[in-house]
């Protein structure tokens, strides 16, 4: 196995006790890890390009710059490796705001370390499946909608010719609505179509991110034409767009 093989995952942790066990952990099962102890080193550490970073594991409470900040700064710089946010705080609007700058899980402390493990491996084996390779050969390789271009077998996304910045977990939604365009789909049904673990998710999962997909694609997100609500239902994707009008009582209030 050589160097490149290896799985590298980077933990931003304030706490030295608990920053060292998990890299123990996760270095015995054959990941190799970094471990520093604030945003700004993991920020050099990311920008020093000594080696690509497959997966973070971020607290949220650091000193100095949040793991909030942390976070939305590198999906900013175009960052889209898995982030498993790690905090004490459960309350759900923290949750919310975690998806919100970009994080693709949530485990609340205290955790089980055989439970961080198996989302550290789930996450990595979703980044992997959902690689341009895997997608080749598929038939869905560029895809137009309204205002919209993507390219699923080179990841670029432009909204009126303006590049835009997915991460991977978004890029699997909207495959998703994409596949099942027109249909109405349920909360439960895009937590298990998309999203690896859905027992481990809530359904205001999948509002957040439908939430996301609105801001990058909808003309006005608050009046979508594209990502429709059904109520009580869930979701309907809907490529040629409707107004508010004629989609009449499916819009959400
Ligand atoms: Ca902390």
């Amino acid at each position: 196995m050589t160097l490149a093989d290896l799985k590298h995952i980077l933990i931003v942790e304030d706490e030295e006790h608990l920053r060292l066990g998990i890299k123990y952990n996760l270095e015995a099962e054959g990941y190799e890890v970094s471990a520093v102890g604030d945003a700004p080193a993991a920020l050099a550490l990311l920008e020093s390009h000594a080696r690509d970073v497959d997966l973070i594991v971020l607290d949220l409470m650091l000193p100095g710059m949040s793991g909030y900040a942390f976070c939305e700064r590198i999906r900013e710089q175009g960052h889209d490796m898995p982030v498993l946010i790690l905090s004490a705080r459960t309350l759900a609007e923290d949750r919310i705001r975690g998806f919100d700058v970009g994080a693709d899980q949530y485990l609340q402390k205290p955790f089980d370390l055989d439970e961080l493990i198996s989302r550290v491996r789930n996450l990595l084996a979703r980044s992997r499946r959902f690689t341009p390779a895997s997608l080749r050969g598929g038939e869905l390789d560029t895809y137009e909608f309204g205002r919209a271009k993507i390219n699923f077998t080179t990841f670029e996304v432009a909204v009126d010719g303006k590049p835009v910045r997915l991460t991977a977990m978004d890029m699997k939604l909207l495959r998703y609505f994409i596949e099942h365009e027109g249909k109405v789909l349920t909360r439960a049904e895009l937590l298990a179509g998309v999203w690896d673990q859905p027992g481990s998710l809530t359904t205001r999962t999948v509002d957040n991110f439908v939430m996301r997909l609105r801001k990058t694609f909808e003309p006005d997100p608050a009046e979508p034409r594209h990502f429709l609500s059904v109520r009580g239902t869930g979701y309907r994707f809907v490529a040629a767009g409707e107004s508010a009008a004629a989609a009449g009582a499916e819009q959400a209030s």
